[in-house]
């Protein structure tokens, strides 16, 4: 068992009631946080379309406001379902809905009526909080707020009710008080295998997390030599990650924590970000691989005054090295500082901090605070030693509580010890680094985002000219993978690659398109009739070359 080389974080007793609302409040008002004495000066949040901006106390008193409003609609342990892109009242609905204990569960925008129709039924909300422009995707019987009606607009206003008698923001006189082991959040992964299921953080796994960032960085001996190492002191990240996917929502809560700034873009474009950074001088981007090749590339960089930036935080998909590299040519005063997380594990389970670490090319970084590791040969499921491969499992405070209402998926993925199943690849050197090496998984990334290869493969076989399909990821220099279609045709059938494309980009959210197909005369299978993906990776790659 590898276990974090990280100065442990104490963590409240089990059986404590904590929640991650309060938790994050009580670190942002905590003297070692160095914004803390200015919260009515300090932005936390800025559009970076409008340039409006949101100070702390101004924010806290929103939630408030909010909160008050809210009660009446939900009550503690109910689920908020949130379709939304992302906007200044993202952060607020999410805090307001931790302060009452409800639970957040929020869905990638793009997604069709159907895959939201198959969320819902698994984490089953109360209520949705939606946009015009979005809301007609739900279904009709769930009750949806709307987060640009003027009713929402009106419940941010504080009224007497909702000061509370708090005043300063400081505290939430609405805030719930929950057990650790309640459900925080409930985000969407396919995991190792299969359609989406949905993934039951608690507060607990988000305070673990959290307070591994905020403990390193600001508290005990080992956080000071920390803090002097970093190379900033405030923050201001800008938020290029969708506030749905696990990597931008632990980010957002860790950013109020930790009293930084952050500017959120409502859509991505690659020249509004640069003229985002130079606009509001921007210090970090927590990013997928795929920003990285951008900014590595992209000769557009050289018009704006970039200098702030000093960080780039990489995560959620393999950053190869010729890309990191060229990169660092590039941007000779920018740091990149890799972590690796799953959904299932709340957020950044290993991660690089310091320049000192960042030196260690293609690792993940060290095993976060509390955290505990095996590799194991999926052969013979014995443990291995550093240096070796296997696959990696994960034990710790910021594994999930299990898949909503799936019992038999939760059972696959942890073990009755508590083990989490990763489905990657992976091994540690003799220093405790952790390094990714492939996915055993089925999972396909594309720009950072799931797409799980059985969902595509039922859509196809729903085709009556299809006989049989199998997807696979298809490397991509720009998109890290795309989802490769291989195709069985009926007997007689002439059916083109470009109908099969057109009929699933129909019915899929645009980034799970099938972008590359090829035909044959039969899908490989093991005995027992699972695809082997593998051998069509490999059939893949090598008639590329062979081309
Ligand atoms: P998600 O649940 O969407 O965050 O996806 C988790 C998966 O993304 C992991 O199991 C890995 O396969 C992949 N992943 C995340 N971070 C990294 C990383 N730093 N390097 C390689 N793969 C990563």
């Amino acid at each position: 068992i590898y276990h974090s080389l990280r100065p442990p974080l104490p963590l409240p007793p089990p059986s404590q009631p904590f929640s991650i609302f309060s938790y994050t409040l009580s670190l942002l008002h905590s003297p070692t946080t160095p914004t803390s004495a200015a919260l009515s000066t300090t932005a936390f949040l800025i559009d970076a379309a409008t340039g409006d901006r949101l100070t702390y106390s101004a924010f806290l008193h929103k939630v408030n406001s909010l909160s008050s409003s809210l009660k009446s609609l939900l009550s503690k342990n109910d689920v908020a379902f949130v379709l939304s892109p992302p906007s200044l009242h993202i952060p607020i609905l999410y805090f307001s809905l931790l302060s009452l204990g409800a639970a957040v569960s929020p869905s990638n925008p793009l997604s069709s009526p159907t895959e939201l129709a198959h969320q819902i039924q698994l984490s089953k909300p109360a209520v949705a909080f939606s946009t015009s422009a979005l809301a007609h995707k739900l279904p009709p019987n769930l009750p949806v707020v709307l987060l640009d009606s003027p009713e929402f607009l009106s419940m941010l206003e504080p009224t007497l009710a909702s000061s509370g008698g708090g005043g300063g923001g400081g505290g939430n006189p609405h805030s719930a008080a929950v057990d650790q082991s309640d459900s925080v959040a409930i985000l969407y992964s396919s995991g190792t295998t299969g359609k989406v299921k949905g993934v039951v953080l608690t507060h607990r796994n988000l305070v673990a997390v959290i307070g591994g960032f905020y403990h390193h960085k600001f508290s005990g001996d080992g956080g000071k030599a920390a803090a002097e190492e970093e190379v900033y002191i405030h923050p201001v990240s800008l938020f290029t990650l969708p506030l749905f996917h696990v990597f931008g929502f632990f980010m957002l809560i860790k950013a109020a924590a930790m009293g930084e700034t952050v500017v959120l873009m409502e859509k991505f474009d690659f020249v509004k970000m640069l003229e985002a950074v130079e606009r509001h001088r921007v210090t970090y981007i927590p990013v997928a691989p795929p920003l990285v090749v951008a900014l590595a590339k992209s000769d557009l960089v050289d018009k704006y005054d970039l200098s702030s930036l000093q960080i780039l935080g990489c995560g959620g998909a393999p950053l190869g090295k010729e890309v990191s590299e060229r990169f660092k040519a590039k941007f000779p005063n920018v740091e990149i500082y890799q972590g690796y997380g799953l959904t299932e594990s709340a957020g950044g389970v290993a991660r690089m901090v310091g320049p000192e670490e960042a030196k260690v090319h293609g690792s993940a970084g060290p095993l976060s605070e509390n955290m505990e590791a095996k590799i194991v040969d999926p052969a013979s499921g014995e443990s291995l030693p550093p240096g070796q491969r296997g696959e990696l499992w994960l034990r710790g405070p910021a594994i999930m509580k299990g898949y909503a209402g799936d019992s038999a998926a939760t059972a696959a993925t942890l073990d009755s010890e508590g083990w989490l199943k990763t489905g990657d690849l992976c091994y540690f050197d003799s220093n405790g680094f952790l390094f990714i090496v492939d996915r055993l998984k089925e999972l396909i990334k594309y720009k950072g985002y799931q797409v799980p290869p059985a969902e595509l493969e039922h859509l196809l076989q729903s085709m009556p000219e299809i006989a049989d399909a199998a997807v696979i990821p298809y490397p991509d220099e720009e998109a890290g993978q795309i989802p490769m279609a291989y195709i069985v045709r009926k007997p007689g059938s002439t059916i083109s690659a470009t109908q099969i494309m057109d009929f699933i980009a129909k019915q899929v959210a645009p980034y799970k398109k099938i972008r590359r197909l090829a035909f044959v005369e039969s899908i490989p299978k093991s005995p027992a009739g699972k695809i082997l993906r593998r051998e069509l990776v490999n059939i893949a790659l090598s008639t590329t070359t062979s081309s």
